[in-house]
């Protein structure tokens, strides 16, 4: 059984990675619009991958008898007036979910699930390459963003971005 307060951090986590995936997907909308397709693959296919975390924390309450609830997913509400904003707002958001993360990590800890712990590793190591990831597009952009032509080559080269499905399997 777990621990009613770790089942119900991991429980809101189902929806707030679903939230992400949600998020990226409406990021993926602003540069289709902006006619960045490199930059709108890169988070369609971010998306993806917060779905996976999604499904995983859905799949670790089911396989441990815990009961799963699915909450309304929020909308996603900002709005950019420049392609460094949804870079900006992504990062701010990853380091949010690391929060969240470690809160879980925290709850586990107190009372000695070592198993959800154990699970949580791998989400440990992940965010701190969402992170590194979403400061190097930061960095880039500063870097190529204002001339046409590095801009064009940094949309091609996220256009080259593909989907893999994650290396924790449940
Ligand atoms: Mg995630």
């Amino acid at each position: 059984m777990l621990n009613a307060k770790v089942a119900e951090l991991l429980n809101t986590q189902v929806n707030k990675e679903f939230y992400s995936a949600y998020l990226y997907l409406d990021f993926a909308n602003y540069y289709e619009t902006k006619g960045l397709d490199g930059f709108a693959n890169w988070y369609k296919i971010q998306a993806q991958e917060e779905r996976d975390h999604a499904m995983l924390f859905y799949q670790y309450l089911q396989n441990n008898n815990a009961k799963v609830t699915l909450e309304a997913i929020d909308k996603p509400d900002k709005v950019f007036s420049c392609n460094m904003g949804p870079l900006k707002a992504g990062l701010e958001h990853e380091e949010y979910v690391t929060s969240l993360i470690n809160n879980i990590y925290a709850a586990a800890y107190e009372v000695k699930d070592f198993r959800t712990m154990q699970f949580l590793d791998w989400f440990i190591k992940e965010q701190g390459e969402e992170e590194t990831n979403a400061n190097e597009l930061i960095t880039k952009m500063e870097m190529f963003g204002s001339d046409p032509k590095s801009l064009y080559m940094l949309n091609s080269e996220l256009k080259a971005r593909v989907y893999s499905a994650p290396s924790l399997v449940l």
